[in-house]
């Protein structure tokens, strides 16, 4: 099928006005969208795609009690955070009371990256120290300080000076670095004059190809990191707001307790609303030096969205759903898997899956048929995206509304998008 014109003229005006640094699109052919509802999302022709991929509408396109949220406050009032307004102070209170018993101060900014970008600032100053580890295809965010802690950004699979990476573990292809690999890690930084003032980590290492990380191998990572002085920056941004089916957090599997918890992406349903939740021990080491403030950061419209989004995922007891719907889809895919062996993996927890694509016989990544699965999925109604470091990880990770009865269409539309693939 030809993209119609006026997709094709938008693309074209697209590329026009936001140059050479756009972020390209999702599939060969892209989506050009109109509306979504729940886990749909309607393009201009009208056709419907079922979304496997988006997390930011994170209790579903277009919530109603979201978007009423959102609107009643617009219409009241929306102002900057220099005056006294109930919705922030109380969103921060809700986001504390999630938290363990340390973490009793919020920062509310404007997107995930800003968040890891002022927990670094924070680190740095309650630390007096400059070096950060990240996992080795991990993404943080788009600032300066951020993208130094984001390999999957660096373009020549270099870092800076101050910054280490270490391989986590691969069950799938029995490699069991971690522990050793994050040790070599910390003395290759050190051994560079770098003293460690944080560790980040995504707890579902969402681009290094998405994980289980055992609970074990974390509190190791956590207690040497630790050990070494350095502070540990929970990246909730895609595990957090229910997304394991657990907790609301995703680094509560772990049994650890972080000095920073950065939150993004789903915190306002697609409304642009982030936060820092962290110890007034380690903010007032940083307000002694500089002034932190955000004049959009938890704005009462933003907090309105933010607050109906804990609402709903209280209300539809939404980690009950996930962690069922989680198990009905890997149970699916694993039955997938054994009727294409190009499937070589499937893993993930609650509604973060990784379906491992591959040359069949073997475990050698597949990434030429990952994308062509993941386009013949855009053809068939589906999205899907890919992740990690050889890019052959279909990544499926949608809304949190999601249930059972989605699952056979996706399953259904993957197993087609495979059958199509040619022999390799
Ligand atoms: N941390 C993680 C784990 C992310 O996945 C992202 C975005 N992909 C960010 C931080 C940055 O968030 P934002 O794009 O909202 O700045």
């Amino acid at each position: 099928r030809r993209i119609e014109a006026p997709t094709a003229g938008l693309a074209r005006r697209r590329d026009a006005v936001f140059g050479p640094a756009a972020e390209p699109l999702s599939y060969r052919e892209p989506l050009h969208v109109a509306s979504a509802e729940g886990v749909w999302i309607t393009d201009v022709a009208g056709r419907r795609y079922l979304d496997c991929y988006n997390n930011v509408p994170c209790v579903g396109h277009a919530h109603p009690r979201v978007t009423a949220a959102i609107s009643r406050q617009a219409r009241r009032i929306n102002t900057h955070t220099r005056y006294l307004s109930e919705p922030a102070v109380e969103l921060a209170e809700r986001l504390v009371a999630s938290c363990p018993p340390g973490l009793d101060t919020v920062l509310l900014v404007n997107s995930g990256s800003e968040a890891n970008d002022l927990a670094w600032r924070l680190a740095r100053a309650a630390t007096g120290r400059d070096g950060a580890l990240c996992t080795d295809f991990a993404y943080h965010g788009l600032t300066e300080a951020v993208a130094a802690v984001s390999p999957e950004v660096w373009l020549d699979g270099r870092g800076p000076d101050h910054v280490e990476t270490w391989t986590p573990p691969d069950p799938y292809r029995g490699t069991a670095l971690g522990e050793e690999s994050f040790e070599a890690a910390l003395e290759r930084l050190m051994a560079r004059g770098h003293e460690p003032a944080a560790v980040y980590l995504d707890a579902l290492l969402t681009s290094d190809g998405v994980a289980d990380l055992a609970p074990e191998h974390v509190r190791a990572l956590h207690r040497r990191a630790k050990a070494a002085g350095a502070l540990w920056i929970a990246d909730e941004v895609q595990s957090g707001h229910g997304r394991t089916g657990e907790t609301l957090w995703g680094f509560s599997r772990f049994g650890i307790e972080p000095d920073f918890v950065t939150l993004g992406k789903p915190m306002g349903n697609g409304h642009p609303v982030a936060a820092v939740i962290t110890r007034s021990d380690i903010v007032r080491a940083t307000v002694g030096q500089s002034l932190i403030f955000s004049t959009f950061g938890g704005n009462p419209v933003s907090a309105a969205a933010a607050l109906a989004v804990l609402d709903v995922i209280d209300d539809e007891r939404v980690l009950d759903r996930v962690r069922h719907t989680g198990e009905t889809l890997r149970t699916a895919l694993r039955e997938l898997a054994g009727r294409h062996p190009a499937i070589g993996d499937v893993r993930g927890v609650g509604l973060a899956v990784g379906v491992e694509i591959v040359h069949p016989g073997g475990t050698q990544p597949d990434r030429a048929t990952a994308v062509n699965v993941r386009d013949g999925l855009r053809g068939r109604g589906v999205l899907v995206g890919t992740t990690g470091r050889a890019g052959n990880v279909l990544k499926v990770r949608p809304p949190l509304a999601f249930t059972d009865r989605e699952v056979p269409v996706f399953i259904d539309a993957l197993d087609a998008a495979l059958a199509d693939q040619p022999d390799r």
